[in-house]
C-alpha cells in the first residue's frame, strides 16, 4: 500500500534494527483518513474471506481493526492485555509474550463475543515475532472460532511472525511489509505489481 508505505518513510523513525516508531500517525496520535485507506485496503484483500468479526489486541490495533471491521460492516472485538475486576466470568485467557514491553501478559477475551464457528480476521499495527497474533489465534480457536486470516499494517520480515504464521497455514496480509531496519533506516520488501 503506496501512501501508506511514503507515510512511514516520511513521519516513521527507525530507532534501530529492531524497532520502528510510527507514533505521529498510527499508534499514539492516529490519522483516522490514512486509517480508513487501511480499512478499505483489509476489506478488499479479504472480501472473499466471509469474515464474520474482527479481532484486536488492545491498544494499538485497536483504529484500523475498527475501520476494517467497518468497511466488512462486521462487529469489531478487543482483546484486552490485562485480566480485569468485572471481566470474571465467561473468559478465555492466555499467556502472551509482549514485544514492547519485555514481559509476558494475560491476554483476555470474553467467549460470548466469539461464538463458534465464526470465521475471524485478526487485525493489528504491528506483526513481528508473531506472539500477540498467535496468542489471539489460540483464544479464538479455543472458542471454536475458525481464523480467516491475520492483516497487519506494518510487518517486520526479518522477524519470525509473518515466516511462523504463514508456515502454519494461516493466511497473512502485510500492507507494509518492511525487509530491514537501522537507525533512520527503512527498506521495504519489494512486492510483485
Ligand atoms: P509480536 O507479538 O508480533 O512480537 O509484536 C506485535 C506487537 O508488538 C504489536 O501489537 C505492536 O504493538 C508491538 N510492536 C512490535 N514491533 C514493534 C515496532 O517496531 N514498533 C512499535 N511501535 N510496536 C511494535
Amino acid at each position: 500500500m503506496e501512501l501508506l508505505k511514503n507515510r512511514i518513510l516520511t513521519d516513521g523513525r527507525a530507532l534501530n534494527e529492531q524497532v520502528l516508531l510510527v507514533d505521529s500517525f498510527l499508534n499514539h496520535q492516529v490519522d483516522p483518513e490514512l486509517m480508513e485507506q487501511v480499512g478499505e485496503e483489509f476489506a478488499a484483500r479479504f472480501a472473499d474471506a466471509k469474515i464474520d468479526r474482527v479481532v484486536t489486541i488492545e491498544s494499538s490495533g485497536i483504529a484500523p481493526a475498527l475501520m476494517t471491521a467497518l468497511k466488512l460492516h462486521v462487529p469489531m472485538v478487543i482483546m484486552k492485555k490485562q485480566p480485569s475486576r468485572i471481566l470474571k466470568e465467561d473468559t478465555l485467557q492466555t499467556e502472551v509474550f509482549s514485544f514492547t514491553k519485555n514481559a509476558p501478559f494475560q491476554l483476555t477475551v470474553k467467549a460470548k463475543f466469539l461464538p463458534k464457528g465464526q470465521r475471524v480476521l485478526i487485525i493489528d499495527d504491528f506483526l513481528a515475532n508473531g506472539e500477540a497474533a498467535s496468542g489471539a489465534i489460540r483464544l479464538i480457536e479455543k472458542a471454536g472460532g475458525v481464523v480467516a486470516g491475520v492483516g497487519a499494517v506494518i510487518a517486520k520480515v526479518f522477524q519470525p511472525g509473518m515466516a511462523n504464521l504463514k508456515g502454519a497455514g494461516y493466511r497473512v496480509e502485510v500492507l507494509a511489509p518492511v525487509r530491514r531496519l537501522d537507525k533512520d533506516q527503512i527498506e521495504f520488501l519489494e512486492e510483485k505489481a
